[in-house]
């Protein structure tokens, strides 16, 4: 006997706040199912990622097949091998070679952009309005929310999907006492021709980290003749800039620069090498669990990035929020847009998800807290090699391998066996 049997369909007007990653394929998925309106609406006038390159591995191409999105994603550089090397002394620490999984397609590491149009390729024309900044939403009751834009629009809809990133106007309204704070953590990233740097060093051309105990350079090739640098810094944010609030903004490259001075010269060389008003910097922000991930009796739902502010940690967020709005169109399409059950679903499969991943962090930091303290008083390599080491080995499959698809027919099974 299946659950969702005897009701009927009920029409539902979504508005999906955010043209991301997760708002897309939200869009994407739910526009695939009966009796839905979709809307997105974004706060930026053109559609663009700001950023540099991103990482499709065999979880985000899960997603991405699911919803009919793969093929059209054609850009990329094959990241076989990973390296994590000692910036200031070149040692090789780790190096990892992947190899060919089920999904058939290469782990790349492409430009944010190309991800971005691909996903965009695949929305409905009419359902993406521009220009449309959320600014408050208020609970109507059974008439729905209404949703309020700073350029002085208003609309109704029965579900608002909250897929407007860590900053989310949609969590800071529903969730009221929820707060991000700053990690600590700034990042610069920019991209650049490979032929601009290739006589640097060989090994700049494998997908690679090259560490200091509280700074990393990651260079890569992202395909089409670029070349990507990704670079951060940790500084104790109760010192640092704790209000900083910096995501995508122009910056110095001396001001970059500054961060890396320890590093191997033909290193320093290649951040020096970046154009004048190339870089961007993120400031990263991050915030504790949510107990739930739906809001205002089931009208609320968030994705992607404001549903987890974990802060990019694992390297994967497009992914988790591609994951996010498959779910949620499954959810709603099994229970016949019944969001009394449907959102209480996605919770259900999301929820601890996000919550193995926020414990695994904290275990993670506890453990290289434990180790750097039996080290003593610890060189600059053994801080570096601490720093990288406690993964290895780990199985990580729970997150890069995960599918998606799998995932959603064993909760039905669950689901049925229950009441069977
Ligand atoms: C340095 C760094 C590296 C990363 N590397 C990777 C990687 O390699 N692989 C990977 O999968 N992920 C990576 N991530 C994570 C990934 O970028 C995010 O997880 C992903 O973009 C989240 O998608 P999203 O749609 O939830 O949010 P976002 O991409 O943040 O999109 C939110 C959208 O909502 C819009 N918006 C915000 N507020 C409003 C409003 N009030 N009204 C209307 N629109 C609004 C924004 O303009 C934006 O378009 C990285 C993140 C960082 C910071």
């Amino acid at each position: 006997m299946t659950v969702n049997g005897n009701s009927s369909r009920r029409h539902l007007r979504v508005a999906i706040i955010g043209g991301g990653p997760g708002g897309l394929a939200t869009a994407i998925a739910l526009s695939k199912i009966p009796d839905v309106t979709v809307n997105i609406y974004e706060q930026a006038t053109v559609l663009r990622e700001a950023g540099a390159g991103i990482s499709i591995g065999s979880n985000t191409w899960n997603a991405l097949e699911l919803l009919g999105v793969a093929d059209t994603l054609t850009s990329g550089h094959p990241t076989w091998t990973v390296l994590n090397m000692n910036g200031r002394s070149g040692e090789e620490l780790t190096r990892r070679e992947k190899v060919r999984d089920e999904t058939g397609r290469p782990p790349i590491r492409t430009q944010r952009t190309k991800l971005q149009s691909a996903l965009l390729a695949h929305v409905k024309p009419g359902i993406l309005q521009l220009s449309k900044r959320l600014a408050r939403m208020v609970d109507k009751g059974h008439e729905g929310v209404e949703l309020y834009f700073e350029d002085g629009t208003i609309t109704t809809a029965d579900l608002v999907v909250g897929a407007d990133g860590i900053r989310s106007v949609v969590r800071d309204t529903a969730w009221t006492d929820y707060e991000i704070k700053f990690t600590g953590t700034t990042i610069w990233r920019t991209l650049l021709p490979w032929d601009d740097v290739k006589d640097l060093d060989p090994r700049f051309e494998i997908t690679g980290w090259w560490h200091t105990p509280t700074t990393h350079v990651y260079f890569s090739p992202v395909g089409e003749g670029l070349w990507e640098i990704a670079s951060r810094a940790w500084q104790d944010p109760k010192i640092h800039s704790a209000n900083k609030k910096s995501w995508g903004v122009p910056v110095e490259n001396s001001h970059v620069e500054s961060h890396f001075t320890e590093y191997l010269p033909q290193i320093r060389e290649a951040l020096a090498r970046v154009p004048p008003g190339g870089w961007r910097e993120f400031a990263a922000f991050a915030g504790p669990e949510l107990a739930k991930l739906t809001a205002w009796d089931n009208k609320i739902v968030l994705v992607g990035d404001s549903s987890h502010a974990l802060s990019g940690a694992f390297g994967s967020g497009a992914g988790f929020a591609i994951e996010d709005g498959y779910i949620l169109a499954r959810a709603l399409e099994y229970w016949k847009n019944d969001t009394s059950k449907a959102l209480p679903l996605f919770d259900a499969i999301r929820l601890p998800y996000y919550s193995r991943m926020y414990a695994h962090l904290a275990s993670e930091a506890d453990k290289r807290a434990a180790k750097l303290k039996a080290l003593g008083n610890p060189t600059f390599d053994e801080q570096v090699k601490n720093k990288i080491i406690t993964d290895g080995g780990k199985d990580m499959s729970w997150i890069y391998q995960n599918d998606i698809g799998a995932v959603w027919k064993e909760s039905v099974q669950q689901l049925e066996g229950t009441y069977t």
